[in-house]
């Protein structure tokens, strides 16, 4: 039923607008929010006499209101802390300091303490090296928690197959057949527990320093197109066509000797295989070429393979 003026209202045009709402009510309902308007407004512009105007001659002494630097320090506020070394793959291992609120790290920072640290001699380092930090130190919490992050080994599935058919070889050079095996960068990655990847990694640890070792071993090397100076340097030690990567050995008083230490434990293997007994045994190499294909350092995997081929010659 169509609605009636009020008493006293003109008449208006009752063609219902969008969304059910009558041309009317429209009318009559923005005439009230209007009186409501110049009610308020006498109020609020009686309210705003009251303000005056704020002179501070140094905010950084005095402010009228910092409350709303609360809610800053609540977000910034920890409840613990850690100091840990970050040690990616530059050399610079700044000392930093984990903040750590509810369990989690919530931003990191640099310590501003190298500057007390001191040598057996006493000799401190200048301040001026701090702060010691850069972004990609900054940024670690997000690797951390990143959901890209690898908390699992992670094992080619080339490798794995290589390994699973019980490591074959090809019978005239010795060579893995690389197509089936070690499709580097196409095959997928497969999680692995540390129990299989200890075992991978030591079935074909085992399998290249026998294949290579002996005169037969060398023989699979220069057939394979080997330089014959870096298979002579290998003294018929298949163990010394394992590959490390150790880094860069200052860097290793720090945190990465680990890696030459497993490179030299390989003279273990080299006497088991060769019966050389310890003082001709000869271990792994590291610090140069990669450990990422069984089998030595190929010239034509990476430019620094080519390099190092480039030092032996
Ligand atoms: S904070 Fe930056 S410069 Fe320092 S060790 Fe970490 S990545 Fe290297």
């Amino acid at each position: 039923m169509p609605e009636q003026p009020h008493p006293g209202q003109p008449e208006m045009d009752a063609t219902p607008l969008k969304r059910g709402v009558t041309r009317r009510q429209f009318l009559f309902q923005m005439a009230a929010a209007g009186a409501a308007v110049s009610a308020i407004g006498p109020l609020a512009a009686s309210r705003a006499q009251m303000i005056r105007p704020v002179r501070i001659d140094n905010p950084m002494t005095e402010y009228p209101n910092r409350d709303w630097e609360k809610v800053y320090r609540d977000l910034i506020r920890s409840d613990d802390s850690s100091t840990f070394l970050c040690a990616p793959n530059d050399t610079h291992n700044c000392l930093l300091h984990a903040h750590i609120k509810h369990g989690l790290v919530t931003r990191i920072s640099p310590t501003f303490g190298y500057h007390k640290a001191t040598d057996l001699q006493g000799n401190q380092p200048t301040q001026r090296w701090e702060p010691r930090c850069c972004q990609k130190g900054l940024a670690l919490v997000r690797r951390f928690y990143g959901d890209r992050r690898c908390r699992k080994p992670m094992m080619r599935r080339g490798f794995k197959r290589w390994g699973d058919d019980g490591c074959p070889r090809d019978p005239e050079t010795g060579a893995v057949d690389a197509d089936k095996y070690l499709r580097r960068g196409q095959d997928p990655w497969l999680a692995v527990s540390w129990e299989q990847i200890f075992e991978y990694s030591a079935k074909a640890m085992v399998n290249i320093a026998e294949t290579y070792s002996g005169e037969q071993g060398q023989e699979y090397l220069r057939k394979q197109g080997y330089d014959p100076l870096m298979v002579d340097a290998t003294q018929g030690a298949g163990t010394q066509t394992l590959k490390f990567r150790g880094g860069m050995p200052a860097l290793g008083i720090t945190r990465i000797f680990d890696m030459y230490r497993a490179a030299n434990s390989m003279a273990l293997l080299d006497d088991t295989i060769r019966g050389t007994g310890p003082d001709n045994a000869l271990g792994g190499g590291a610090g140069r070429g990669c450990a990422a294909a069984p089998g030595p350092c190929r010239s034509d995997h990476c430019d620094q393979g080519a390099r190092w081929r480039g030092v032996v010659r």
